[in-house]
């Protein structure tokens, strides 16, 4: 044989034997996993429009951070029973790669065989797992990720498996139903305190924490009586964002093997079914500051972070349009509301118990003035607004029309958001959910994964994928496909 020959051979065998040794397929050890409840597209590009206007008013050069991501996908939504789906049923798909029946966690539409999380199994593998909400973190979203139960109302059972399955990290919202739907039952808090989870609730102590080895819960130190934490449009100064529980989230479950983070921005879908688009656009950006701090970590950590970012469904069928402002829109009037409808209904609230039957529909104005910047350049109003305001106050003040037995004014407020809405040129068709298709975005390690037009059933299983890891998804229920 020729020697040319044989050194080639030589060295291709060589070079073979080279590339075997070190070839290591890309896997993600760092999962960042947001979960925008009930964002739309138009609730993002919302958001997106309202920056660039707030800022040079260059629609083109202004883009969020998911916006500005690798890849971009969309995802169908539907569930099992239904073609609106609800958070429940949405993040079971998301967790678990399988679809159910609405208000369903972690279990089959029959809501007999539990459905395995792929967090549970990231965790088994010994990656650290963070699991964090805006609101209260055993509601539907988080809940999926940990728990199995027929329904999502079951809140004390899902709170008891989220402090049985261990994970190191629970972050922002407490436990809603803390000692039960009677309030019986001992406090879900005391008992993770119980089984060494560090509670912490004073933001000060958890910035400060550093103790990496035992599993840590941080509820926020604003939250409301359902345990959430406030729209972020009514966050006081110094209020941590959710921005700041991922970053030190990040610092607490680092560690070479890697983790993995689910994070919620749940009040997006709240501000929604209220039809509050100067809420939704400030809890939209402040989940896009969130994924930032994940950007700032996949830069340090290139080779192996992997951040996908999705929706479960739509809210609110948001509209970027307004029938009687036709081609015009103006996002940045949001700029002129200072708290969210809740908000300004607890204003006139507490105004109504002092005032009873006196209220005054110029001091009600007069306030309303105050919070939504009404009578000022393009939010003068106009007759026909004035009057609409007035039939409120008269229905909600003065003949107490309400829903509630109580005197309660989120209608009136409601009315009032409502009219500054359309002047911004924007409409809503819905309280409820939509079916429309959602958004996937996703940066980092293998997340061209997340490229395409797909079902939320496919999200979980592309993470797995990425992370090159092996995870069940054997339960196959009666109806799923594949
Ligand atoms: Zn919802």
């Amino acid at each position: 044989m020729n020697k040319r020959i044989i050194f080639i051979g030589l060295a291709v065998v060589i070079a073979l034997i080279g590339c075997k040794s070190n070839f290591k397929p890309k896997e993600a050890k760092y999962v960042f996993y947001f979960i925008g409840d009930g964002m739309g597209l138009a609730h993002v590009h919302l958001a997106e429009n309202y920056l660039a206007e707030m800022s040079d008013g260059d629609y083109s050069q202004t883009r969020l951070n998911m916006f500005s991501m690798e890849h971009l996908g969309l995802s169908k939504t539907h569930c099992q029973n239904r073609l609106i789906t609800g958070s429940a049923a949405a993040g079971t798909a998301l967790s678990t790669g399988f679809k159910t029946s609405v208000n369903t966690i972690g279990m089959d539409e029959t809501k007999s065989i539990p459905l395995n999380s792929i967090a549970k199994t990231i965790k088994s593998l010994g990656y650290k797992v963070g699991i964090m909400s805006t609101v209260s973190i055993n509601h539907a979203t988080p809940a999926v990720f940990y728990a199995n139960v027929p329904s999502r109302k079951d809140y004390y059972d899902i709170g008891m498996q989220g402090l049985d399955v261990g994970y190191d990290f629970l972050g922002g919202g407490g436990f809603h139903y803390d000692k039960g739907k009677s309030n019986d039952k001992e406090s879900l808090t005391m008992l993770a305190r119980e089984k060494g989870v560090q509670v912490i609730s004073k933001n000060d102590d958890f910035l400060k924490y550093s103790n990496k080895n035992e599993p840590v819960q941080f509820i926020h130190g604003r939250i409301d009586a359902s345990a959430n934490m406030p729209y972020d449009i009514d966050r006081n100064k110094d209020d941590l964002t959710l921005g700041q529980i991922v970053e030190k989230s990040i610092e607490l479950l680092d560690n070479p093997k890697g983790f993995f983070m689910m994070v919620e921005g749940g009040k997006i879908d709240w501000a929604s079914h209220s039809n509050d688009a100067a809420t939704l656009v400030h809890d939209v950006l402040a989940f896009d500051d969130a994924i930032g701090v994940a950007i700032e970590f996949y830069k340090k950590h290139p080779e192996n972070t992997l951040i996908v970012v999705c929706s479960d469904h739509e809210t609110g069928g948001l509209g970027l349009g307004f029938a009687d402002t036709k081609y015009q829109s103006n996002p940045s009037l949001l700029k002129n509301q200072r708290v969210s409808i809740d908000s300004l209904a607890l204003v006139f609230n507490n105004y109504y118990k002092i005032k009873k039957d006196n209220a005054l529909f110029n001091e009600v104005l007069d306030t309303l003035n105050h919070y939504l910047g009404f009578g000022k350049e393009a939010l003068v109003l106009d007759k026909a607004e004035i009057e609409q305001i007035k039939q409120s106050f008269q229905n909600v003040f003065v003949n107490k029309k309400t829903k509630d037995p109580e005197f309660n004014s989120f209608e009136f407020a409601s009315v009032a958001v409502t009219i500054l809405n359309h002047k911004a040129g924007i409409g809503w068709t819905t309280t409820s959910h939509t079916s429309i298709v959602t958004g996937v975005f996703a940066s980092g390690v293998n997340s061209e994964l997340f490229a395409g037009f797909y079902d939320n059933i496919d999200v979980p299983r592309k993470i797995v994928k990425a992370m090159n890891i092996k995870h069940d998804f054997k339960i196959d229920s009666v109806n799923s496909r594949k």
